[in-house]
């Protein structure tokens, strides 16, 4: 498991933008569609754009319909941490950074059935392509 990464509010809020800091530290969730990396096919490591830190591989996402940017798995295992989210009367599984607790999205069990079968489903808004 990485090391944690712990930074206060203020400190979080300088260094992410008013739309990251809503997402990553508010858990809130981007519009459907609009996100930079919803419709993108370029190759690369997706980090999290708050800490850096890889979390999903260009050759693990897919194209879900859903809005989101969309993988059938983590770079790693250990990449990636899981809670139970039960906001707005549905029972969800949130994940978040595993190094610096970010807010991400949500993991489904519809993903597609000849690979893990889980959807990462990611907000654009989390996450820095580092093209290969
Ligand atoms: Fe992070």
């Amino acid at each position: 498991m990485p090391d944690k990464i712990v930074k206060s509010d203020e400190e979080w809020r300088k260094e992410l933008t008013p739309e990251q800091y809503k997402i990553m530290r508010e858990k809130g969730t981007e519009a459907p569609g609009t996100g930079e990396y919803y419709h993108s096919k370029e190759k690369g490591m997706y980090l999290c754009a708050a800490c850096g830190q890889e979390l999903f591989s260009s050759d693990a996402k897919y194209d879900s319909g859903s809005g989101w940017p969309s993988f059938w798995a983590p770079a790693g295992a250990d990449k990636v941490e899981t809670a139970e989210d039960g906001t707005l009367g549905m029972r969800r599984v949130e994940i978040m950074c595993s190094r610096c607790g970010a807010h991400l999205g949500h993991v489904f069990d519809d993903g597609p059935a000849e690979t893990t079968g889980k959807r990462f489903c990611v907000n654009s808004a989390s996450l820095k392509l580092k093209k290969e």
